[in-house]
């Protein structure tokens, strides 16, 4: 039987487990600090815990790794992004970033992604599995461990779609924040989503306090579908609509992220349309140029976002172009797996995936 990993247990899940054992009420206080603030990666450096009770919760749980795969550090910047190995095989990205502020974590949230965006690699090969709340805090804790440093704020902006993986993102917030782990405030998180609108409403209505990023890449609906299929089922009225709601709910501004790409989404027709979508609106725009991924030839010249960024401050948007980090080892999200995938594939003989 597969053991439970001891990581994704809520304190109050724990708590039930011990108990039940007949144990003392604050022993799995204890056990969560060892966990989640000290992070131990054994049972046996538990050594406040007598050595029987060490010995039954080894018996019945696990704590788990993520194996670094690949470490690739950028020579221009301090970016770090990391390949990990998953107990089960699958491969995620996570990338590590400095900025003036602190170190800021990007993670995974799923192997693979089912949302289908034309511009995305994460997504070429289709969805695999959601990660569980413990793997997305293993990215963290290895990481620090890695580095040997504090992560100060998390994006969940690698691979995969958070939203559609609500119930453990949510659990993952939970153990994240809780002040007897890691106890980062939910203050220094973003989500960024390709725009599940029910589950945005859900999560403003939980007012955990976290930042909502929308990937909203152009204010044309038939365009928006077709780079991004997820519009054919939530259209861009009602995804703005409840980004106000967001805002409304929670005080927190979105953030809109657009990815410019020469002849899809850049003229300033389409910043002018951008400007009228988001009247009113309070929130900031996040430009990047697009990462020509292999099997795509989307392209954008550098030229082209800072006119299209000049034409929407012009129309009173705010927005600004994202400073690019790590741009010599590929930071874009998803490539790196791919080529692993396909490394591996390759080696047993098989077909590209
Ligand atoms: N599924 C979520 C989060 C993962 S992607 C979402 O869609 O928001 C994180 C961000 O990177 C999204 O804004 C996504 O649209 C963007 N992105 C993906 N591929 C990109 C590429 N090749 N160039 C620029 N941005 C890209």
């Amino acid at each position: 039987m597969e053991q439970i990993d001891i990581l994704s247990l809520s304190p109050e899940a724990l708590r039930a487990y011990l108990e039940a054992w007949g144990e003392p009420k604050f022993r799995a206080k204890q056990i969560f600090g060892w966990l989640h603030q000290k992070q131990v990666t054994e049972f046996s450096q538990m050594t406040s815990l007598s050595l029987q009770l060490r010995e039954k919760l080894e018996q019945n749980f696990c704590i788990n790794r993520l194996n670094i795969e690949r470490r690739l550090a950028s020579s221009i910047d301090d970016t770090v992004k990391y390949l990990y190995r998953l107990p089960d095989g699958n491969f995620v990205e996570t990338v590590l970033m400095d900025y003036h502020h602190g170190k800021s974590l990007c993670i995974s949230t799923q192997v693979g992604c089912r949302m289908g965006c034309q511009f995305c690699a994460s997504t070429i090969a289709g969805y695999v599995r959601n990660l569980t709340p413990a793997e997305m805090l293993l990215q963290i804790y290895e990481t620090q461990r890695d580095a040997g440093c504090r992560i100060d704020s998390l994006v969940l902006m690698g691979i995969g779609e958070p939203l559609d993986n609500f119930e453990n993102v949510v659990a993952f917030f939970r153990l994240l924040s809780h002040p007897d782990g890691f106890g980062m405030s939910l203050r220094h998180v973003a989500v960024s989503t390709c725009g599940l609108v029910p589950r945005i409403r859900e999560l403003a209505d939980m007012r955990l306090g976290v930042t909502l990023s929308v990937s909203l890449h152009s204010p044309d609906a038939r365009r928006r579908s077709e780079i991004m299929p997820v519009n054919r089922k939530y259209p861009l009225p009602e995804l703005l609509e409840a980004c106000r709601y967001y805002f409304q709910t929670t005080g927190r501004r979105v953030t809109m992220e657009y990815a410019v790409i020469d002849g899809v989404n850049g003229t300033k027709a389409d910043a002018k349309k951008l400007a009228d979508c988001l009247h009113g609106m309070q929130c900031h725009v996040n430009l990047i140029p697009v990462n020509p991924i292999a099997e795509r030839s989307f392209r954008a010249f550098r030229k082209n976002v800072e006119q299209f960024e000049q034409e929407l401050r012009r129309l009173g948007v705010n927005a600004t172009i994202r400073r690019t980090l790590g741009s010599d080892i590929q930071a874009a999200c998803g490539q790196l797996r791919r080529d692993a995938s396909q490394q591996i594939a390759d080696a047993c003989g098989g077909g590209s995936n």
